[in-house]
């Protein structure tokens, strides 16, 4: 499948949405932003060492010089599964036919190999309702999120949903809210900043970092779900799969979908032999799916 519309820099794909501005300037977003910015970094040199210790018979020491280059994922993940058997002589598989190699890894489900390759991507234009069904997601996975206790003030954007997009009442409907939610946020952070000044006890501290914090938990309760909440996201090639298989269906909620197809179209321009069995599907709102025969390795 050709991946269309990412930008490349360094070798690594990205999507970058368009930021916009209500007239009394709260700043807001349509689309998901993604960013790859770490795949593995493999070098198999020292495995020659590994390899030198067995009979030349074997012929163990040739694994490394294989023609055919792999994505460092998938030249990690085929070590990591070719150790398994000892696979290094003649009679292994070469990297030109890696694709039935990790083809066999999916059927087998023999996933565990596929744990080995971390890639991280920056996450933007994407809500707190998207996030808090994000980080449900445990084995395999890393977040680091942007803090609502401790940053605040301009820094504050919004995600409009994509059914409000097209509708002209819904689309004022979510300008007004924006910048009604992030007026009443600014007063409230202020008005408990005063009282805090004042020296009401449930919003004193010690030092000033918690004094910002106090204040900025307490007014965050006001900011809707559509909030945006970048996140930096780290998973192994086969928590991404899992995720791509529970979050790009046509079951999965719309927002989450949208970024997920998204990271899918990085993960398969990054290393395609380990998404290539993902078909997309065009679904009946408009959106793309993702279907495996392999939804479990
Ligand atoms: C369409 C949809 C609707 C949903 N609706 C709801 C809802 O209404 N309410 C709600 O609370 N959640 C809901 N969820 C969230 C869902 O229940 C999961 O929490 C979420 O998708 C994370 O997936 P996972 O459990 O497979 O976790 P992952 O961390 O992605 O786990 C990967 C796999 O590892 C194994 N695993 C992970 N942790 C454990 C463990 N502790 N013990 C044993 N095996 C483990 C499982 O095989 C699991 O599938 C929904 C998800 C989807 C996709």
């Amino acid at each position: 499948m050709p991946v269309n519309n990412l930008a490349h820099d360094k070798s690594f794909p990205y999507v970058t949405p368009d930021v916009f501005e209500t007239d009394s300037g709260v700043r807001f977003l349509q689309s998901p932003g993604v960013a790859v910015i770490s795949v593995p970094d493999v070098c198999l040199e020292g495995v020659g060492q590994f390899l030198s210790g067995f009979p030349d018979d074997l012929g163990f020491s040739d694994y490394l010089l294989d023609p055919t280059v792999l994505s460092s994922s998938e030249s990690l993940c085929k070590f990591a599964g070719q150790l398994c058997y000892l696979s290094f002589g003649p009679q292994r598989t070469y990297n030109e036919n890696a694709d039935k190699y990790f083809k066999n890894i999916k059927m087998s489900s023999h996933g565990s190999v596929l744990e080995h390759a971390n890639i991280s991507m920056l996450w933007w234009g994407i809500s707190r309702t998207l996030t808090h069904e994000l980080v449900r997601h445990r084995a395999g996975y890393g977040f680091s999120q942007v803090s609502q206790r401790y940053v605040g003030g301009k820094t504050i954007r919004f995600v409009e949903r994509v059914e409000f997009q097209d509708n002209d009442l819904l689309h004022q409907w979510f300008l007004r809210r924006i910048e009604r939610s992030y007026r009443e946020y600014i007063e409230l952070t202020e008005y408990l900043v005063s009282l805090q000044k004042e020296g009401e006890s449930s919003l004193s501290a010690e030092r000033k970092t918690d004094l910002r914090k106090k204040v900025r938990q307490a007014s965050r309760a006001l900011l809707p779900n559509e909030t945006e909440a970048p996140i930096l996201v780290t998973a192994n090639v086969r928590a991404w799969r899992h995720f791509l298989n529970m979050r790009v269906s046509e079951h999965a909620e719309v927002e989450i979908r949208r970024v997920g197809y998204e990271a899918y179209r990085c993960l398969y321009s990054l290393t395609p032999l380990l998404f290539d069995d993902f078909e997309v599907v065009d679904l009946i709102d408009g959106t793309k799916g993702l279907k495996t025969e392999y939804p479990k390795v």
